[in-house]
């Protein structure tokens, strides 16, 4: 293992494996760098006389959770100095309601980013309405066309949260190449874009499931453990080889006496027993979380940059520089 990484475990003899404190990876900081890095582009847009990139929120409905996730994201593209758009639909809309909606934000020259806010009310169909919309403005990396581009290796807009462990990782100086990275949890939101950017990074992937036989003994082989599934604490000690990288994505609400948290949430991994073993890991909250919106806002601008002809299209057309 090469000094300065962390996260593949070091072979340090039959008798002398020693208990590690996990590094903490802070999530928070991390974020407000990519954060401030959005800045930063954004400025530079403007200053070449491109308007500031525009990012939509679409929430149908008033379910308040989402209503909450929305408000998080209009503050923090206001913070970066993006313009925000909020379009709300009532939780009735017709499917051709939101179709048209989407359809309006997508031939919208102001618009760069468009994020249809999930899960829909019960009687809209989730994939049929994100894949309305135009790949260029797909800041969430769900259309078919960015799930096939990253599937196929080639540039264009990758979902938040693998985006967002993937800078997690990098700010460990996690070593991928060769790596055994065991994903838990194969959802096309998360597990599924996860496993292909550690492919395209050159670890060797494996993705569990519920059907997975003896997932204790699978995760126990990774070099780099990520635990997407909602289950609090599955992911026990005895799971996570000594040395290993483990980052949380579970997001669980109990009571804040079952999670003895203040906040009441807990991730898919027994923090305080897993700590002692691995290399370093992401608490809950304060781990990957906070990387979500921060990749959004990175993905807007990216997008940005595409549509003004800065930056080449990963679809392909021919592309204007800015005079
Ligand atoms: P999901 O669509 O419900 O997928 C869960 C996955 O876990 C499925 O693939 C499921 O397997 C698998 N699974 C369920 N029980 C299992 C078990 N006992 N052993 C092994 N695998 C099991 O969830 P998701 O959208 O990927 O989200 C997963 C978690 O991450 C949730 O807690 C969510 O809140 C959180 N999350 C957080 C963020 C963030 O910004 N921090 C973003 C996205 C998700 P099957 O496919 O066989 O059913």
């Amino acid at each position: 293992m090469r000094s300065g990484h962390i996260g593949v475990h070091e072979d340090r003899g039959r008798d002398t494996i020693r208990s590690v404190t996990a590094t903490i990876i802070d999530g928070k900081t991390i974020a407000a760098r990519v954060r401030e890095r959005v800045k930063r582009e954004v400025e530079e847009l403007v200053a070449a006389g491109l308007p500031a990139p525009g990012l939509a929120t679409v929430l149908v409905g008033e379910d308040p959770a989402s209503a909450v996730y929305v408000g998080g994201k209009q503050r923090a593209c206001v913070e970066v100095g993006m313009t925000p758009y909020d379009e709300r639909l009532p939780a009735d809309a017709s499917f051709e309601q939101v179709a048209g909606r989407l359809q309006a934000l997508d031939d919208d020259p102001a618009v760069s980013g468009i994020l249809l806010q999930l899960p829909l009310p019960d009687h809209l169909h989730d994939p049929t309405l994100t894949g309305l919309i135009d790949a260029r403005k797909d800041v969430d990396g769900l259309t078919p066309i960015n799930a096939g581009l990253l599937s196929l290796g080639r540039p264009g807009l990758r979902p938040c949260t693998p985006s967002g462990v993937m800078e997690l990782l990098a700010s460990v100086d996690a070593r991928l190449e060769g790596a055994e990275a065991v994903v838990v949890g194969r959802s096309n939101l998360f597990g599924k874009p996860m496993a292909q950017l550690l492919l395209e990074a050159n670890a060797t992937v494996t993705v569990c499931h519920s059907r997975t036989r003896d997932l204790r003994e699978v995760c126990a082989r990774a070099d780099i453990l990520i635990a997407a599934v909602g289950r609090p604490r599955l992911i026990e000690r005895d799971f996570v080889k000594p040395g290993a990288i483990v980052i949380d994505v579970g997001m669980n609400r109990l009571t804040p006496e079952q999670a003895a948290t203040k906040s009441g949430l807990v991730g898919d991994v027994d923090f305080d027993a897993v700590r002692e073993v691995a290399s370093a890991i992401t608490p809950v909250p304060g781990g990957v979380g906070p990387m979500t919106i921060a990749m959004l806002l990175a993905n807007t601008v990216k997008a940005a940059r595409v549509q003004s002809g800065y930056a080449v299209s990963p679809l392909g057309e021919a592309e204007r520089m800015p005079a």
